[in-house]
C-alpha cells in the first residue's frame, strides 16, 4: 500500500500500527532524508542542497527521491508486503512507482489517503516532538512524554524537526496543495484510492483504515502456498 495525505496527518503513526499488525516493510522517504542528515558520512552536494530545502519545507526533487527509492527497491517484494510513507508525493513519482511494481509483478492493494482539516494538521505538527534514537513521535498536548524531553519508548532525546516550525509548515502545506490533486487523480483513475478520515486518536484512525481497506489488518493476510513442481506439470 501507499499512504497519502498532508504532512503531519499521521502517515508514519498509521504505518507503524499496520506494520505491527501484518509485519509489512515500512519505508518512509522522510526518514531516509533524516537519516542522511544525521549520518556521519558527509552528504553529497546534491543531498546537502536537498536537506537545506527540506528544512525550509520544500520538496526534494523527483530525481533525488526516485534514486533513494530505487536503492531500496527490494522492499517492494517483501513477503508481507510494503507500506510506502511519503512516496509518491507527485504524479511523476507515482508513474515511476507503477513501472517498478510492474517490473516486479507486484500489485498495489490500495492508496490510502489520510485526510484531516488544515487546523488539525497545523496543531499536530506544531506540537510534535520526535525521538532522535527510535524516531517515535510524541505530542506536547496529546501524547506528552512521561519525562520532559525524553522518549517514552527508549529514553532517547526528543527534538522538534526543523520543518515543524510555522514558516516551514506553511511552505509544506502549500506544496501539498499544489501536488496532491494530480496524485489523487492518478490513483482514483486506477480504482485504488481509499480515503480515511484521519481525525481522532491513532487507534480510531487505524480502526477506520481497517474497515476501509477491506481486510482485517489484525490478521495475517493469506500466504499463497508454495507450488510443488508436480503441480505445474
Ligand atoms: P511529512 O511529515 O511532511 O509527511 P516526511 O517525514 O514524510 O514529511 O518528509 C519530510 C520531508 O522530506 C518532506 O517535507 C519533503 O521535503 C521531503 N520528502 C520526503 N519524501 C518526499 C518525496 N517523495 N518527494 C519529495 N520530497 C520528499
Amino acid at each position: 500500500m501507499v499512504l497519502l495525505g498532508p504532512p503531519g496527518v499521521g502517515k508514519g503513526t498509521q504505518a507503524a500500527l499496520i506494520e505491527a499488525a501484518i509485519d509489512a516493510c515500512h519505508l518512509s522517504t522522510g526518514d531516509l532524508f533524516r537519516a542522511a542528515a544525521a549520518s556521519h558520512v558527509p552528504p553529497s552536494p546534491a543531498m546537502q542542497a536537498a536537506l537545506a530545502g527540506i528544512a525550509r519545507g520544500e520538496l526534494a526533487s523527483d530525481g533525488m527521491v526516485i534514486a533513494l527509492l530505487r536503492e531500496r527497491v527490494h522492499c517492494l517484494t517483501c513477503p508481507h508486503g510494503f507500506l510506502l510513507d511519503g512516496f509518491p508525493r507527485t504524479a511523476p513519482q507515482a508513474t515511476v512507482l507503477e513501472a517498478l511494481l510492474d517490473e516486479a509483478s507486484v500489485a498495489l492493494d490500495g492508496a490510502v489517503y489520510l485526510q484531516a482539516p488544515d487546523a488539525v494538521i497545523i496543531e499536530r505538527l506544531s506540537g510534535r516532538r520526535v525521538c532522535r534514537t527510535c524516531r517515535r513521535s510524541h505530542h506536547l498536548d496529546h501524547h506528552p512524554p512521561c519525562r520532559s524531553g525524553c522518549c517514552d519508548a527508549c529514553g532517547g532525546q526528543l527534538y522538534q524537526r526543523d520543518d515543524d516550525v510555522p514558516a516551514a509548515i506553511a511552505v509544506r502545506l502549500a506544496h501539498y496543495a499544489r501536488t496532491t490533486p494530480a496524485l489523487l487523480a492518478f490513483y482514483q483513475q486506477r480504482g485504488l484510492l481509499r480515503t480515511v478520515d484521519a481525525t481522532g486518536t491513532p487507534h480510531d484512525v487505524f480502526a477506520r483504515a481497517e474497515t476501509t481497506i477491506g481486510w482485517r489488518l489484525g490478521v495475517q493476510p493469506p500466504v499463497t502456498p508454495a507450488r510443488h513442481p508436480a503441480q505445474d506439470a
